[in-house]
């Protein structure tokens, strides 16, 4: 498992850019909405484009603080689902993640299956 000292700092660091990109949006949000603003159609599809990047920041912040916590009560790097390690590459290239490859996966193709 990577060393915990440096995973917080990471993932805090993406966090923190995270909330940035996040607020950049929120902003950008209420630039759109402004009724002054000319072409109502372009507005209303760059906002549905914009909230969606919003809540992915916002539900990546989530994961993050998620797996922060996990540190702290010293279950972090095992699979929420099956309770086997998450693997060391898997947190390296995401170091939020939750479930180990097998169970995320597995999850993303039933719900592929059921939407
Ligand atoms: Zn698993």
């Amino acid at each position: 498992m990577p060393d915990v000292t440096t995973l917080k700092r990471a993932l805090e660091d993406r966090r923190n850019a995270l909330s940035v990109k996040a607020e950049e949006i929120e902003g950008e949000l209420r630039t759109l909405g402004d009724p002054d603003f000319s072409e109502q159609a372009t507005e209303a599809e760059g906002d549905e484009v914009l909230e969606g990047l919003e809540s992915s920041a916002l539900l990546e912040i989530s994961k993050i603080n998620a797996a922060l916590a996990r540190i702290e009560n010293g279950t972090y790097g095992t699979c929420t689902t099956c309770g086997e390690p998450v693997g060391d590459e898997r947190l390296v290239s995401v170091p939020h993640a939750a479930q180990c490859i097998s169970c995320a996966f597995g999850i993303a193709f039933l719900s592929a299956v059921e939407a």
